[in-house]
């Protein structure tokens, strides 16, 4: 392993624990990455003695100016050195009592940390100390693992997820980064464990759930949770989606199934966290509004609607933010049928320009939302309704930089409507602004300030208003 240890900065810390005479290893997903070739920055090391110490004095060898960080009550400490990040803490033995979340944590040795981590393939370390540099220590047949792609705890895995239950989450997390399976038992053994989930902080859930998102293939993930009996748990109102309601022999889809399918699709389109979870939301209020009509089928009116209304609820109890984070979700979720309806129609420029004006700057995110939100299996339908938004995007184009519609200002302020008028703040006011702002978008003039004045004058004459000079 000592080729793949080359930066200087490895056999610094190796000098530096011989000197505290400590056995000190890089452990963790740095050596499980490392071994995938995947690039990572986040290196953890594990001393048997203090790290605290350990970190202080690197600190010093490295010269570094900025601090190091120290975590007296955990007994780690960080510090940056050029793109990494580093963490230090000494080697420990953790024994959890069945009702508490908290362990009894003691100093142990190297296997002991090793039997207190969550997968034999975040189990591997590797020695820094000069006469063992580069040795992997490997108790789990992590290697083994790593090479035949999959997730098992280290120890049975009943334990491992009782001790710490985020860890059935984090299994499933790795399962879909990686493309790794996880072994039988571990994964029976998450079913059987389910229920403990409820003790973990809904910080720490969600923090998976973001990470899962962010795969390059989230259905994995989902399917999982859904499959282990943890998606109603820990998100029941995405589990809803699942199932197939018939009625005379007519039937509608699987709107779980689908959902992340335009998850899927959107993936490469975009790293946006938002975005995604947009797509994860935008059919969400399906179940609520599914309804059979007579001749028609199945309907889900107000879907987007009701959906976008959904989203604060959501939002909140899943500890996400309730910023202009959770806006941009609302607004993906309630416009996410319009450029398709826009589509099935004439596309019209009136229609175009308040596409724009109620998107903003959001408009290439929801076009991009909406291309994946086709799922047909009928690839002459898909081939349709894609060339039907190239249209649309076309058209979205042409009269963005001829409208500018897109971060619309009122060419005519209600200032100077006021003092046109005459008025003081008040009803008219807002009557007359509104009216300027649907002619524009309705193409009835020009988003100008020359043809808006004229129209504020058309429109006050109307209800009785004269200018006062
Ligand atoms: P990523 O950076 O993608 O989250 P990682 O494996 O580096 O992956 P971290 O959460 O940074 O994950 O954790 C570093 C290491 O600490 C893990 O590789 C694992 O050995 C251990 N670890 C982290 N969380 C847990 C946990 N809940 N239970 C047991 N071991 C854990």
């Amino acid at each position: 392993m000592k080729e793949q240890l080359k930066h200087p900065v490895f056999t610094i810390i190796g000098s530096v624990a011989d000197e505290l005479n400590q056995p000190t290893f890089v452990i963790g997903g740095y050596v499980r990455d490392l071994l995938l070739g995947r690039p990572t920055s986040d290196i953890d090391i594990v001393t048997v003695g203090s790290g605290i110490e350990l970190a202080e004095r690197v600190g010093r060898a490295l010269r570094l100016k900025s601090k190091v960080t120290v975590f007296k009550n955990f007994g780690t400490a960080m510090l940056c050195y050029k793109e990494m990040e580093i963490e230090f803490v000494g080697a420990r033995k953790e024994s959890y009592l069945r009702n508490s979340r908290k362990p009894i944590v003691e100093d142990g040795t190297l296997e002991d940390d090793q039997k207190r981590r969550d997968f034999t393939i975040n189990a591997l370390a590797i020695s820094l100390n000069k006469e063992t540099f580069g040795q992997l220590t490997d108790p789990f047949d992590g290697v083994k693992d790593l090479s035949g792609q999959i997730i098992r705890t280290p120890l049975d895995p009943d334990i491992t997820f009782s001790d710490d239950p985020l860890r059935m989450m984090r299994a499933i997390r790795f399962s879909t980064q990686l493309g790794f399976q996880i072994a039988d038992e571990t994964l029976i053994a998450i079913s059987r464990n389910k229920e403990r989930i409820k003790i973990v902080s809904q910080e720490r859930i969600v923090d998976e759930l973001n990470k899962i998102l962010l795969a390059q293939k989230p259905s994995t993930g989902f399917i999982l949770l859904e499959e282990t009996g943890l998606l109603p748990l820990i998100f029941p109102e995405l589990s809803n989606l699942k199932g197939v309601d018939a009625v005379k022999g007519i039937a509608h889809k699987d709107n779980f199934y689908h959902t992340l399918k335009v998850l899927d699709q959107l993936a490469p389109k975009t790293g946006n966290l938002w975005l995604r979870w947009s797509a994860l939301l935008h059919d969400i209020a399906k179940p609520a509004t599914k309804r059979f009509v007579e001749g028609l089928g199945w309907t889900f009116y107000s879907h987007n609607f009701i959906g976008a209304k959904m989203i604060p609820g959501i939002f909140r109890r899943m500890k996400l933010p309730l910023n202009e984070k959770m806006k941009y979700v609302q607004k993906m979720v309630e416009l996410h049928m319009r450029p398709i309806v826009l589509s099935e129609e004439e596309v019209t420029d009136s229609a175009v320009r308040r596409l724009l004006f109620e998107a903003g700057e959001d408009i290439d995110d929801l076009m991009t939302l909406c291309e994946a939100d086709i799922t047909s299996k009928n690839v002459g339908k898909v081939q349709r309704h894609l060339q039907n938004f190239q249209l649309v995007r076309q058209k979205l184009k042409e009269i963005d930089e001829k409208d500018s519609i897109r971060n619309f200002q009122p060419p005519v302020s209600g200032e100077e409507i006021m003092e046109t008028f005459g008025l003081t703040p008040g009803r008219e006011v807002g009557i007359i602004k509104n009216a300027i702002k649907e002619a524009i978008l309705d193409g009835i003039i020009g988003n100008n300030h020359e043809e808006a004045h004229r129209f504020m004058l058309e429109k006050a004459a109307e209800i009785g208003l004269a200018p006062v000079r």
